[in-house]
């Protein structure tokens, strides 16, 4: 059974009393403010589940305390319950628009509070419930669902922002572009469900082998793309040629392909220039073309944008 954490706020005493005996009768967590700076403060600490609060309190007052309450930062949802004197029932209304969801009459009957307390833990768990789901349809709109490496989506909003952090940090960062070589061909000689087969392998593989701090997408197709954050390009270089060398290893026969009999991918590395206008879309096309590269020399190949690897400008 899910539990409510409740916070009370009233300035008197035996209203607090009342309220807190009542929640705690329930089997519920109660905190207790006996002001509304008090209760605010608490309420930041530890955003509660429930919030039944007085309406007039020295500092924050009732009213203020709901409209707070609804300006919480995060997702969660916290279920107000205004406390007012009878014959104060204009308040009400006022307290329901400042963002109460039930009300509460004085003298408190601790009847009220658990018939009040039951709708609260219903909307509360649906609330919960809501976030839950929201959470998990946002990491799965991220996730391929064949290899379960991060997608594309993911990779743009990852990449951003290692960008920013390498800017702001001036750490290097490098992005290695991995293509299967002659999948079509794999397809079409071994079947789909073959082609399927050896994505997933290849994607266990990268998650496998990828380093703490590097991370392994698919970018689409047959393509997956590496992230490898503060990363030098010759570090960069010696980490692919690993993974190059064990994608080769995992020995998967490929009868048709123009790089030798098992599979084999071909990668094309780029780092991130410091001092340049260099944008996350321009490392990715560098990367491409350097895997490009890496086709057209042959396949089964690491090719990066170091120095000493490009042709002489002069
Ligand atoms: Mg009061």
């Amino acid at each position: 059974m899910s539990e409510l954490r409740v916070l009370v706020a009233d300035d008197d005493a035996s209203c607090r009393l009342v309220l807190r005996a009542a929640v705690e009768r329930l089997g519920y967590e109660c905190t207790v403010a006996t002001d509304g700076n008090d209760a605010w403060r608490l309420f930041q600490e530890a955003p509660p589940d429930v919030l039944i609060t007085d309406w007039m309190m020295p500092g924050v007052d009732g009213p203020e305390l709901c409209r707070r309450a609804r300006q919480r930062p995060d997702d969660g949802y916290t279920y107000v319950i205004l406390a007012t004197a009878l014959g104060e029932h204009e308040h009400v209304l006022e307290g329901m628009e400042a963002g109460a969801d039930d009300y509460l009459t004085k003298p408190i009957s601790p009847f009220d509070v658990r018939a009040r307390l039951v709708a609260a833990k219903r909307v509360t768990e649906l609330h919960k419930e809501l976030e839950r789901l929201n959470a998990a349809l946002a990491t799965q709109a991220r996730t391929d669902p064949l290899t379960g490496l991060g997608n594309r989506l993911l990779l743009h909003e990852d990449l951003a922002a290692l960008h920013d952090r390498a800017v702001r940090y001036d750490q290097g960062y490098c992005v290695a572009l991995c293509d299967l070589d002659d999948f079509k061909r794999f397809n079409d000689t071994y079947g789909h469900p073959a082609g399927d087969a050896a994505l997933i392998e290849l994607g266990q593989l990268l998650a496998r082998e990828t380093r703490r701090g590097d991370r392994a997408y698919r970018y689409g197709g047959e393509e997956f793309l590496v992230t490898l954050a503060a990363q030098t390009l010759p570090d960069a270089v010696v980490a692919m040629e690993r993974l190059r060398s064990s994608v080769e290893q995992l020995a998967i026969p490929h009868e048709a392909s123009r790089a030798g009999d098992v599979m084999t991918i071909s990668i094309g590395i780029a780092a991130w220039h410091y001092d340049d206008l260099d944008t996350p879309t321009t490392v990715l096309d560098r990367a491409d073309a350097l895997l490009y590269r890496s086709k057209a020399a042959g396949r089964n190949r690491v090719t990066s944008d170091q120095p000493e690897h490009q042709p002489d400008p002069c």
